[in-house]
């Protein structure tokens, strides 16, 4: 069991739903004071009370350099400050080229893309000061791996997100603070309660390990990171997706 991390202290973006809020379940399980970031205050604050009495919650929009520098604010005056920044939330608006506005090519670049440089900018002064400071971002196969129509936008973001990791390992090295990034596969969301099951079983039928991925799963990804155990990892991105993005063929997924 990695208890290394108890009493630390994590700011969770995106921590009020779906993979943030199973990051900031998993963190706080195992001791770590949570700040659970979202823009809506009542999403924040129902997943804070969920994890319990170490969660607190704060409305934030990561693309806002204000805001970002006012969350880093928060989690030293409510926990002392931070020790673990899991860069989560995100957006993903599905949109063709074709159809795509130019701003919402742009609204997603600033949650995906400049959120993780506004909150990695603004954390950054406290995670100098930890002796485990932990930068987690919550990337994706689709993207850095894969495409998928009407993800354009999304998917470079994403992508972007690893070269944003490659410098900024060398830059926080001498700090000692690590940056890694995890890239889930399909992972089960409230957000895909509306698609259906007809299309949840389509996607599980195309992962080797025949089923979708848990928030949970992600959180374990993430805890794993967050450790003292994981010290001397940084600069890398841990696929979490039950094998999806392996098979070469669809032959070779059913052979
Ligand atoms: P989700 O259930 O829609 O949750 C998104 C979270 O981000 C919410 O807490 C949302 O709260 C918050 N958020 C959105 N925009 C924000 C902003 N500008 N500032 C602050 N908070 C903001 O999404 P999810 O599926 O868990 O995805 C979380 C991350 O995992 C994303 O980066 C996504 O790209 C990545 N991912 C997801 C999957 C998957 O299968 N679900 C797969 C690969 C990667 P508010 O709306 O209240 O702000």
């Amino acid at each position: 069991m990695l208890t290394s991390i108890e009493g630390k202290t994590a700011v969770v973006t995106g921590g009020s739903k779906g993979i943030g809020k199973g990051i900031a379940t998993v963190l706080g399980r195992h001791g770590v004071n949570v700040l659970v970031v979202s823009r809506t205050l009542e999403d924040a604050e129902a997943a804070a009370e969920t994890i319990g009495p170490n969660a607190a919650a704060f409305a934030c929009d990561i693309s806002s350099w204000d805001e970002c520098q006012a969350m880093a604010a928060e989690a030293s005056r409510v926990f002392g400050g931070i020790d673990i920044l899991c860069s989560n939330a995100g957006i993903f608006p599905q949109t063709s080229i074709e159809e795509m506005s130019p701003e919402e090519w742009d609204e997603v670049m600033a949650t995906n893309l400049r959120g993780n440089f506004l909150s990695i900018k603004a954390s950054l002064p406290k995670l100098k000061e930890s002796t485990q400071g932990r930068v987690i971002l919550t990337s994706s196969i689709t993207g850095p791996l894969t495409g998928f129509p009407g993800w354009s936008h999304y998917g470079a973001s994403k992508a972007g997100q690893i070269g944003l990791l490659r410098t900024a390992c060398i830059e926080l090295a001498k700090y000692n603070v690590t940056i890694n990034a995890i890239l889930p596969g399909n992972i089960v969301t409230e957000g895909l309660d509306g698609l259906g099951q007809d299309y949840l079983d389509t996607m599980a039928a195309s992962i080797p390990l025949r089923k979708l991925g848990s928030v949970e799963d992600i959180g374990n990804a993430a805890l794993f990171l967050a450790s003292k155990e994981a010290a001397y990892i940084t600069g890398q991105t841990l696929v979490v997706d039950g094998g999806q993005t392996q098979p070469e063929s669809l032959e070779a997924l059913n052979a």
